[in-house]
């Protein structure tokens, strides 16, 4: 009856209206959150009211919870319904008029200064004025659960409102979003459905959505089939390692991260008391080596998506992994400088990074075939772990392993174990086991291991491993001429042969030396210290473009096999044909040590039909 209905006409106080052009404006690059706000409240009140009938105050009988968001684009709404709490018109005026307002408030005057990017994960905590965003008004249709009158509350985004009896079947709320005509983006099906993906993809009540204008496509289609939810309420980090199938995990990866290729294992984190949070993460798998800097960990609260790639929370390095993270516990309603020295945080960090570790040795350990087969795929993110944290290091280091030139993998303990006799506390090491292969093969001939390490990142990683274990050096095997290259022979000097190669080198600083080797089919070889081609890498890596490096670092040092039949025959030619041997015989040094340049590969190609000529 007309006059039962009691209206209520409110403004929102001078003090706090001036938030609603604030709302309106700000955050406009995380606008999309509003959605998120709007149902992860829809969620709670469900979520209280299952907590009831669980605790025996209300009769739920067979009903099932949900909420619908519904798309109008012709009305130009967006509403959220829920079949939950509900609220009394005392309850909508104590927790929407005012704490809830308060809170907004208290939000916005915090963070206002705060830098648009950094200050706030998230933008957790603006609650249910965030839906001014993108609003002009907004209504709320509520009835409690305890069977009292449905109100009908209408706010618009000047901040007055107005409130009168409503009507609605059962008890829940809707909240209906008049979208602003500057944000009518947020009226097309597509983007509403990407929102609803990212954000609520996993809280914890069905949530069906619907488009007005699905209706029109159902009466063309045959039967319409029966609405299915898009949420999963229950993901895979609530349960319990041991009732998670290897399936279920590589499903998940595949649906939440969509790679199609298999991740190379997982990490399912189940911290209980103190730490309180789960997670799943997963070791991708990868392409080539810089692919590994994409990871992505999904963080959660309570089952509703705040942002990827927290650093705060999860070590940077630990964010080429993929993954998601759920952390009830973590305050979220602060900022970013305050989370870096949260002593929470801190040790949740800590606990995933010991996580990663114990499974890494974990695998070593019992599962050394198949830590060996993804070893390749893995080795640059665990590398660089090392490199970026030596407590990760120290935790892994009899884990690191080392590939060798025949294929197999040892580690270095048992590397040098090995090499105890030969050449102790040396790793031997190839970057490119093609270029490199006259050395490999003298090394192999010796039998000497020689490791491969390959990839951009490894000279920084040696360098750094020779930073944490300084006894042991890393030589790449073109360095020097390993003692266990040469034979117990003497070898005998010739300062003409030495002049003449430092000439034909072009290179006046060359150091020319002999040496018998083992193996007399190499008559010399090409050496450039192990110090002096990192210093050089570095600088290139370093360099502004534009810096020019001369083709050969002055201290190459070029060892002529005096056990060599070809040497000998050398120092017996007659002058010119001498010049022209030495310099092939120089070419053919540098060749078997890197790609030549183009000068001097035409000099090579000179330097070879005269040396065919003298056939
Ligand atoms: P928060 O959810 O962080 O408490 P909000 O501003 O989002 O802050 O909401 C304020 C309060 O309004 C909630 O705590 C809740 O009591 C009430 N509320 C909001 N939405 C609903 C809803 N759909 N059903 C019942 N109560 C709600």
């Amino acid at each position: 009856m007309d006059n039962e209905k009691q209206m209520k006409r409110g403004e929102i106080s001078v003090e706090t209206a001036h938030i609603f052009p604030v709302i309106k404006k700000w955050l406009y690059s995380e606008k999309d959150i509003f959605l998120r706000e709007i149902v992860s409240n829809a969620s709670d009140a469900v979520t209280k009211l299952r907590r009831l009938a669980s605790l025996g105050q209300y009769d739920a009988g067979d009903e099932s919870y949900r909420i619908e968001v519904v798309l109008d684009k012709e009305a130009g709404t967006l509403s959220v319904s829920d079949n939950g709490i509900g609220m009394t018109a005392d309850e909508l005026d104590r927790y929407i008029c005012q704490i809830a307002l308060s809170g907004a408030l208290e939000f916005v005057e915090k963070y206002e200064g705060e830098n648009k990017n950094n200050g706030i994960i998230g933008h957790f905590g603006l609650g249910f004025y965030s839906s001014f965003m993108v609003s002009d008004t907004v209504e709320v249709i509520t009835k409690s659960y305890t069977g009292t009158p449905a109100i009908h509350w209408t706010c618009t985004a000047e901040g007055t409102f107005e409130s009168e009896a409503g009507e609605r079947d059962g008890h829940g709320t809707t909240v209906v979003m008049h979208i602003s005509e500057e944000e009518s983006a947020y009226l097309e099906k597509a983007k509403i459905e990407d929102i609803l993906d990212k954000y609520c993809a996993f809280m914890p009540v069905d949530i069906y959505f619907s488009a007005a204008d699905d209706a029109d496509e159902k009466k063309d289609g045959e039967d319409a089939k029966e609405p299915a939810p898009i949420n999963d309420t229950t993901p895979l980090w609530l349960k319990n390692p041991s009732d998670c199938t290897e399936e279920e995990y590589k499903e998940f990866y595949k649906k939440v991260f969509r790679d199609f290729r298999e991740p190379l294992f997982w990490i399912h984190i189940n911290a209980d008391y103190p730490l309180n949070f789960r997670g799943i993460l997963y070791f991708p798998k990868l392409t080539n080596e810089y692919e590994s800097i994409e990871g992505q960990v999904k963080l959660y609260y309570n089952q509703v998506f705040v942002a990827d790639n927290i650093k705060e929370v999860i070590p940077e390095y630990l964010l080429m992994l993929k993954g998601v993270l759920d952390c009830p516990e973590l305050p979220l309603n602060v900022s970013r400088s305050y989370l870096q020295n949260n002593t929470y945080v801190s040790k949740i960090s800590a606990h995933i990074v010991k996580k990663v570790a114990d499974k890494l040795n974990s695998l070593c350990n019992v599962a050394r075939d198949e830590y060996e087969k993804v070893w390749n795929d893995i080795r640059t993110f665990v590398e660089y772990a090392c490199m970026r944290d030596r407590k990760f290091y120290d935790r892994v280091k009899e884990s690191l392993l080392i590939e060798l030139t025949d294929g197999s993998y040892t580690t270095s303990k048992d590397y040098l174990e090995k090499a105890k006799d030969k050449h102790e506390n040396t790793v031997y090491y190839t970057s490119d086991m093609a270029a490199q292969a006259q050395y490999v093969s003298m090394f192999a001939a010796q039998k000497i291991d020689v490791a491969i390490f390959d990839k951009q990142l490894d000279t920084q990683y040696l360098s750094t491993l020779e930073m944490y274990t300084p006894d042991v050096k890393y030589v790449r095997i073109d360095a020097d001429v390993a003692g266990a290259l040469r034979s117990d022979e003497v070898a005998v000097e010739d300062k003409s042969l030495e002049e003449l190669f430092r000439k034909v080198s072009g290179n006046n600083e060359l150091k020319v030396s002999f040496a018998a080797l083992k193996d007399e089919s190499v008559p010399v070889l090409l050496t450039i210290s192990e110090q002096s081609r990192r210093m050089e890498e570095m600088m290139k890596l370093y360099s502004m473009g534009g810096m020019s490096f001369p083709a050969y670092p002055t201290e190459a040092t070029l060892t002529v096999n005096t056990a060599s039949a070809l040497i000998k025959k050398l120092s017996e030619m007659e002058d010119g044909k001498k010049e022209t041997t030495a310099s092939y015989l120089y070419q053919l040094a540098l060749l078997s040590q890197r790609k030549l340049t183009a000068d001097e590969l035409q000099k090579f190609l000179t330097d070879s039909y005269g040396v065919l000529g003298m056939i």
